[in-house]
């Protein structure tokens, strides 16, 4: 078993890390060839722990099964959990708490911070062995290119800008987009504070410790382009030896970012929208449909499901004439090709997501009366989030005022 040193920026500082509470088993080749990383989370002190205990309490960790079995299952890329197994002893946080151990897979746990690690090292072998290895393990076709280094991070780019469209695509807010948090194989990790939005609001943050809203769900994307940036200035060193053309080069992939993300975005938000062909006026009727929702308030999850009934909704909140408006704009847009623009949608727009409350409630009653029945229930129905559902069922409804969770913890 092997901890791994890591670096990286955490709200915008660097900082030498490592794998605290976390140790790697090693790798198994599953039978259909995929190598993946096998790690245990909450196992017990490392080099890294710095004051902490390298434990992990049940809770979070349950957390880290479901909302990855939730994102797995949306289609999402992410690290999923194996297992998660009761230590049987207590961990001391504020009270003390049922331990726990998380069984980690993942394409590998290579990140950002890697990288940040390794260009910081005295040695400097370190960093060309790295992205040699890095490119062997995630992307062998890139080894034939006239610079490997430069196509790495092109690679990781195209690959993070596909995570985080599907995360604006169905309203996940990871909540610490750390470069240690952002992994090469563009996988989501590390599901702490992570929550997904109900009504509809860029500024939505869960996190208690994200207080300026710099994860917040609308600024996933811009951080993302701030995370790879960290990663081109690591790699400038095998870009280029000099210097100046290290940094013009990965600028300029770099500045594909913005464009590329906006194209993927569009494209899908056309699939929420069931817009089968591309046409100019899309990003506007796209926009203002995203103002409407902000503006009535609607639940981000619903109201998609909702248009996929093709006529205007009876609630309150639809009768607002800017909706109404754009409710028509949309139809006409959508014009003849209704079956298949629903067939769109109904492939881009979950029914069911895993809405706060309701993870809440799952993980308290695990954590508290030891009742795992309310976790199965709800993991049972995130397994299957584009079938069908009737709107009214409990796991569709979005949370009432009272059951509303606003701030959401780390829980480390
Ligand atoms: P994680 O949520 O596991 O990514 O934790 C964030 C950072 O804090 C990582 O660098 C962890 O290694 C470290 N960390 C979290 N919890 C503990 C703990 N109980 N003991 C030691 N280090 C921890
Ligand atoms: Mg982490």
């Amino acid at each position: 078993p092997l901890a791994q040193a890591y670096a990286g920026h955490q709200f915008g500082h660097a900082a030498r890390l490592g794998d605290g509470r976390a140790v790697l088993l090693g790798e198994q080749l599953t039978p259909d060839h995929k190598r993946v990383d096998i790690q245990l989370k909450g196992a017990g002190r490392t080099p890294f722990s710095r004051g902490g205990d390298g434990r992990a309490a049940l809770a979070p960790m349950l957390r880290e099964y479901l909302i990855s079995e939730a994102l797995h299952a949306l289609g999402v890329p992410c690290t999923r959990i194996l297992a998660v197994v009761k230590t049987g002893e207590q961990v001391l946080r504020e009270e003390p708490l049922p331990g726990a151990i998380a069984v980690r897979v993942a394409a590998s746990h290579l990140r950002v911070g890697t990288f940040q690690y390794a260009a910081w090292h005295e040695d400097n072998s370190l960093l060309p062995a790295l992205l040699n290895y890095a490119i062997a393990r995630h992307y062998p076709e890139l080894n034939s290119t006239s610079n490997p280094a430069l196509a790495f991070l092109q690679a990781v780019m195209q690959a993070q800008i596909a995570l985080v469209v599907h995360w604006q695509r169905v309203g996940f807010v990871h909540g610490v987009l750390n470069t240690d948090n952002v992994t090469i194989s563009a996988e989501a990790i590390d599901f702490g504070p992570c929550a997904f939005m109900e009504q509809y609001d860029e500024a939505t943050v869960f996190s208690s410790i994200d207080r300026r809203g710099r994860y917040a769900f609308g600024a996933q994307p811009s951080i993302t382009l701030w995370n790879l940036s960290r990663l081109a200035e690591a790699l400038l060193p095998v870009i280029d030896p000099n210097p100046e053309q290290a940094v013009h080069l990965a600028t300029q992939v770099l500045e594909g970012f913005n464009p590329a993300f906006n194209r993927a975005w569009l494209a899908m938000m056309r699939g929420k929208l069931g817009l089968l062909s591309e046409q100019p006026q899309d990003a506007q009727l796209v926009e203002d449909w995203l103002a409407q929702l902000q503006q009535a308030q609607l639940d981000y999850t619903n109201a998609h499901l909702q248009l996929m009934s093709l006529d205007l909704p009876n609630e309150a909140a639809w009768q607002r004439p800017e909706l109404k408006a754009w409710h028509a704009r949309w139809r006409v847009r959508v014009g003849n090709d209704r079956p298949q623009a629903l067939t769109l949608m109904s492939q881009h727009n979950p029914w069911v997501i895993p809405r706060n409350h309701l993870v809440e409630q799952a993980l308290n009653s695990a954590q508290e009366q030891g009742d795992m029945q309310p976790f199965h229930a709800l993991l049972k129905e995130l397994q299957t989030p584009y079938l069908l559902r009737d709107l009214a069922q409990k796991y569709c409804t979005p949370a009432r005022s009272h059951e509303r969770v606003t701030q959401t913890f780390c829980g480390t």
